[in-house]
């Protein structure tokens, strides 16, 4: 089964997914947890250009590219293979950020993104993507304190430090998304405590999982 996770930044998906993992382990099955970008060896090449201070004013188009060629390698090296040999994929980001960053977030074409994702997906589309839903000024602040705590310089933190209506243009294309595709969407409100947000998720998939 292949599931995603999405959610702006300090949404908590790490941390969820790193819970959700231990539950899935618990029950004996094998979960191969991935995220973009960076899921590949070429994925993390592209994530340090992505994520550094040089490339800050990086066309959007540009940008765009670099984060479909490492969709597109992505699915082929690792999603894919995983979900043949029968394993649980979690992946923190996929498709659906592209929609909500570059379509929302940056005002490029959702629908011609919505084709550019259907090539670089190749048709591995997930068939549970998990929205955790939060407050974007909510969000920010958890992401900044985790970034302090870790030391994160100014690279890593860049994104974070983006406009709090950026933000929230990209929740509201989440949202969009969520509301367009209702089979594969579930949103979780990402608000309480982790423990609390975990129970819903794994309520969820296990739902999905046939119980
Ligand atoms: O999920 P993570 O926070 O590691 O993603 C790295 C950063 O890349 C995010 O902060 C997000 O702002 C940005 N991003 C983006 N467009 C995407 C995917 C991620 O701008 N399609």
């Amino acid at each position: 089964m292949f599931i995603t996770l999405e959610g702006i930044e300090g949404s908590g998906k790490s941390t969820q997914i790193g819970l959700l993992t231990t539950a899935l382990e618990r029950t004996g099955r094998t979960v191969r947890v991935t995220r973009e970008p960076g899921g590949c060896g070429l994925g993390q090449t592209l994530r340090a250009i992505l994520l550094s201070l040089e490339t800050r004013n990086l066309d959007s188009r540009a940008e765009l590219f670099l984060y479909l060629a490492d969709r597109a390698q992505h699915v082929a090296e690792v999603i894919r293979p995983a979900l043949a040999a029968g394993q649980v994929v979690l992946c923190d980001r996929f498709a659906d950020s592209t929609i909500a960053y570059q379509g929302y977030g940056r005002s490029l074409d959702v629908a011609l993104l919505q084709q550019l994702n259907d090539v670089a997906v190749a048709g591995t589309w997930p068939q549970l993507t998990l929205l955790l839903d939060i407050d974007p000024e909510q969000g920010l602040r958890r992401a900044l304190a985790r970034n302090l705590q870790a030391g994160t310089t100014a690279a890593e933190g860049r994104f974070e430090a983006e406009h709090l209506d950026f933000h929230g243009r990209v929740r509201d294309g989440y949202r969009t998304l969520a509301s367009l595709h209702p089979r594969r969407f579930v949103t979780v409100d990402a608000t309480p405590d982790a423990a609390t947000v975990a129970a819903r998720v794994w309520d969820v998939v296990s739902q999905r999982l046939g119980g």
